[in-house]
Parts: structure tokens; C-alpha cells; sequence
């Protein structure tokens, strides 16, 4: 296993269930080089996913002392996975993971695009006429016009509606019609620069047996000369690194002989897969 590494993680901050003290020790045991910590932006509802606000620089002093204490063994940055919906100025962390976790309605409500199954379905029932696709092209949209515009260094989970998808059904993921849109979508973020995230964390907490993105987006990436970088999304240290050798392998069935991770010297460095 080549990786080493992981630029999406979580902590108590957030929603996560490792204290960041825990994970740095996890991840250095398993002999990481560098370990990024993003934890969920803060913003203004849904408050227990999320950094509070008023707590912000306690998270900023907690990565920087860990990421002195670890100086000249392993790398630490400090990230955030900052929402659409997020409030919180990305000034101040090393880097940022761009991410859409939810869909506004009408009424100023929120519904979460990876949360209850139930919730989504109430809100293609009443917002999207019933129709999943009319679903993923608002998804869809929102991410591409939100990376266009925030340039981020990460694009998270850029296929999430999988997940939900996967319960609901909500329309054909083999659909040359699905395909088109995700494609579409995907096409002008490769010119950004930013890197596309292959991550594993629906098949650490068992809702997904891939990572997102889909293969058949990873492999037009690659020919539009975009570069991946793979992370487990991690909320629980006993994860850190699951679902990496699947990805590692699927990378190399798709063509990709390298990866990008979080470096020991240069923030970004390509590594070579296998
Ligand atoms: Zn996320
Ligand atoms: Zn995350």
C-alpha cells in the first residue's frame, strides 16, 4: 500500500469520533508521511455536523500544536471540508476540500444529500416533481458551479447522490442520460486543477462496495489529464485506511500509474501507485 496518507478527516470538532491526537497516532503507526485534517466548515444549521463557529480557532491551535509536535516525522496540515452552505472563510487553513452536502428548499430548509434516505426522497417528492434525475442535475450543478467559482484543492465525493442511490433507486446510474450529466459536470472542473478525490468512506461505513467517484468518470478524468488523490474520508481511526487497497487497484485498472497525496516537503506530491 502506497498511499500513506489521507487529506480527509475528521474529527470531534466535527462530527468525527476520533480526538485529532488519536488519529495523528494512528496514522503515524501505520507509517503515513503526512495527515491533513478537514473537518466540517462551520455554518449556520445543522450545527452538530459542523465546527462551531465561536470553537473555530480551538480547532486551529489543536492541528498546528499536533502538527509541531509531529515536525520531522510525519506532516501536518490543517484543512477544511467546507460546504456550500458554509460561512466559514477558508483564509487561515492550508487547504480546503469543496464539497455539497445538501439541497435548499423553498422554505429555507435544508435536505441533506448523503443523510436519512427518508428525507431525500421527501425532498425529490416535493421539490424535483418525483423525478431522481431533475435530483442529480441540481446535485450536479451545485458542485461544478460551486468549484468554478471557490477553487478549491479537493473536490470531495463528487458522485454522493450514490449513496442515497443506492437505497432509493432514484434513477439509472448505467443510464447513458445520468452519464451525460455527470460527465458534463465533471468536464470543465479538470481545468481547475484541483484534484479529484477518490474516496472511500461509504465503503468504510458499509453503504457503498466502490469508492466515488464511479469508474467511468475516473477513467474520462485521467483523459481530460486530471490528477486524483485518495482518502478515506475518515471519522474513526479503525478506517483510516479502509477501502484504500480497492482504490489503489481500481486506479491501475483505470490506467492511473500515479497519485497525488499531502507531501512530506511540497504540500502536493505525486507518488507512483503499485
Ligand atoms: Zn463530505
Ligand atoms: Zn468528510
Amino acid at each position: 500500500m502506497s498511499i500513506l496518507s489521507c487529506a480527509h478527516t475528521h474529527t470531534p470538532h466535527c462530527d468525527g469520533k476520533t480526538p485529532a491526537p488519536d488519529m495523528a497516532r494512528r496514522a503515524y503507526e501505520l507509517g503515513f508521511i503526512s495527515l491533513g485534517f478537514s473537518s466540517h466548515a462551520a455554518q449556520t444549521f445543522d450545527p452538530e455536523y459542523c465546527i462551531d463557529p465561536a470553537r473555530e480557532n480551538e480547532y486551529k491551535a489543536e492541528i498546528r500544536a499536533l502538527a509541531r509536535e509531529y515536525e520531522g516525522r510525519m506532516r501536518i496540515y490543517l484543512g477544511i471540508e467546507r460546504d456550500l452552505y458554509s460561512c466559514a472563510d477558508p483564509a487561515g487553513y492550508d487547504y480546503f476540500i469543496a464539497a455539497v452536502h445538501y439541497f435548499e428548499k423553498p422554505d429555507g430548509h435544508h435536505a441533506a444529500v448523503d443523510g436519512h434516505a427518508e428525507s431525500l426522497k421527501a425532498y425529490v417528492d416535493e421539490c424535483c416533481g418525483g423525478d431522481g434525475m431533475e435530483m442529480a442535475r441540481r446535485y450536479f450543478s451545485m458542485l461544478r458551479d460551486y468549484v468554478l467559482e471557490s477553487r478549491p484543492a479537493i473536490i470531495a465525493h463528487f458522485d454522493l447522490i450514490r449513496k442515497n442511490n443506492a437505497k432509493l433507486r432514484l434513477y439509472d446510474e448505467d443510464s447513458p442520460a445520468y452519464r451525460r450529466l455527470a460527465l458534463d459536470a465533471l468536464r470543465p472542473l479538470a481545468e481547475t486543477g484541483a484534484l479529484l478525490e477518490v474516496n472511500t468512506g461509504a465503503m468504510a461505513r458499509g453503504y457503498l462496495d466502490t469508492p466515488y467517484p464511479a469508474p467511468f468518470l475516473l477513467r474520462e478524468w485521467k483523459n481530460w489529464g486530471g490528477e486524483v488523490i485518495v482518502n478515506s474520508d475518515c471519522h474513526d481511526m479503525r478506517f483510516l485506511t479502509c477501502g484504500y487497497e480497492e482504490a489503489e487497484a481500481l486506479l491501475l485498472f483505470l490506467g492511473y500509474d500515479h497519485a497525488v497525496r499531502l507531501g512530506k516537503s511540497e504540500m502536493w506530491e505525486q507518488f507512483p501507485l503499485g
